[in-house]
């Protein structure tokens, strides 16, 4: 499929008159339509709450866009779990799915009312002694171990993967959960990241339906819900089809129908906690190319770089990138896109085939909108971007300023090197 960008090129000129590159752009109106879909493909399970995840896009204006649509937030840190706290959301409202969790978080997580969603057998102990009690409603995150195949196809590698109770250990945990007082229960699961099928979400549920039914009869634990948790992908590549979460809705519908519901556990909740699939393909990283290069190879330098999005220095991820104005050119020139800083993998394309740029060309970087800004660091000194919205109605709204000198200085409170007001500037 075409890849196309949300903003068109004339937007974008008006846009970046005001607020200068790099920054990244965020689309709500896709995120609009996505919440609302995404909504209606679960409507027919009753208790169905998307809890956002909110290390995809930690931004109260996006994440108050989600509430509108029921969602709560999915946090696993103090920080996350504070955004959600000012953002109003209620103790239910938030789940705490946390791993290797510091006494700390359980209890700030307690003291706001969150779900706690423990990631392993020792953390019952853990939490008793943290918080001096068991909460009455309490999750278990569970991993299979293994591959986690679908058909034939190795999706991902749960064996190797750091989370979640053992299924013996889970067996367990809910029994002495329950002796210690625990009244609720959820199951969750993540057993495979950025999938782009329609058949991840069936095939988990499938898993873990038949191992709620199992721990009921076993237990007689009272499953309340079961947790999908994310790992709905979206297509970074212009070859690959869209999820399609109406269908996804329907086939974890059917295994509900065919394992919970004979099982007279048709009023258990069905939860999400999607990132990417939420916000993913609704924002983009928008870049000026500021030089070029001719030697052993051409490059393209940008105002931005892997401190702005990592995916592709730290995965090799492919992210699609569109030359503005420059839409019905022959992509005949191959280039390294490339950021400023001292790694050479800082490259946001290699050898990538795209029309010729000039120096001033606006870059949009496609599918930012999770897990890029947010997982910006420092490095180099080099400082956070401004984050926008483009409204619905085609206007720009800054929703985070750009990082200044003072920002990245400011916790070297034994050094006063902000005395100088020569440091205040971009
Ligand atoms: C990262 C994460 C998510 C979201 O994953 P996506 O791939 O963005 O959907 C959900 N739950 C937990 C516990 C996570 O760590």
């Amino acid at each position: 499929m075409k890849k196309e960008p949300f903003v068109t090129y004339g937007q974008l000129k008006e846009i970046v008159k005001e607020y200068p590159t790099p920054f990244h752009l965020y689309d709500e109106k896709g995120i609009r339509a996505n919440a609302k879909a995404l909504k209606e493909a679960f409507s027919w399970n009753p208790g169905f709450r998307e809890y956002f995840a909110v290390k995809a896009t930690p931004n109260p204006f996006i994440i108050n866009i989600l509430k509108e649509y029921g969602c709560g937030c999915d946090c696993s840190s103090m920080t996350e779990l504070m955004l959600a706290d000012a953002l109003h959301f209620s103790g239910e409202e938030i789940m705490f799915s946390s791993n290797a969790t510091p006494a700390s978080e359980y209890k700030f997580a307690d003291e706001i009312g969150a779900t706690i969603n423990l990631d392993d057998f020792t953390h019952i102990d853990f939490l008793e002694k943290t918080i001096g009690h068991i909460p009455e409603t309490i999750s278990c995150r569970y991993n299979p171990g293994g591959v986690f195949k679908i058909s034939n196809n190795i999706m991902d590698n749960p064996g190797d993967a750091k989370y979640g109770f053992t299924k013996e250990q889970l067996f367990e945990g809910f029994r002495v959960l329950k002796e210690k007082g625990a009244k609720r229960f959820g199951i969750h699961a993540f057993l495979a990241s950025n999938t782009v099928t329609n058949e991840y979400y069936p095939t988990l549920a499938k898993t873990l339906f038949e191992i709620a039914v199992q721990l009921k009869a076993e237990t007689g634990a009272d499953i309340r819900f079961i947790n999908l948790s994310g790992g709905i992908g979206i297509p970074y590549s212009p070859d690959q089809e869209p999820n399609d979460i109406r269908v996804i809705g329907e086939a974890v519908r059917k295994v509900y129908e065919e394992t919970l519901v004979p099982a007279g556990m048709g009023d258990v909740a069905i939860y999400t906690e999607l990132g990417r699939f939420m916000t993913g393909p609704y924002g983009c990283l928008v870049t000026t190319a500021i030089h070029e290069k001719h030697t052993h190879k051409e490059y393209i330098g940008c105002d931005a770089c892997a401190v702005n999005l990592m995916r592709p220095a730290m995965y090799g991820a492919y992210h699609h990138i569109t030359v503005m104005g420059k839409d019905n050119s022959v992509c005949d020139h191959k280039y390294d896109v490339t950021g400023s800083l001292c790694e050479n993998n800082d490259k946001f394309a290699v050898d990538r085939m795209l029309p010729k740029i000039d120096v001033g060309d606006l870059l949009v970087i496609h599918d930012t909108g999770a897990h890029g800004f947010a997982m910006g660091y420092n490095y180099n000194g080099k400082l956070k971007s401004s984050e926008i919205l483009l409204r619905e109605d085609g206007s720009a709204k800054l929703i985070r300023r750009a990082e200044t000198p003072r920002d990245y200085f400011a916790t070297f409170d034994c050094f006063d090197i902000l005395k100088d007001m020569k440091y205040d500037r971009a």
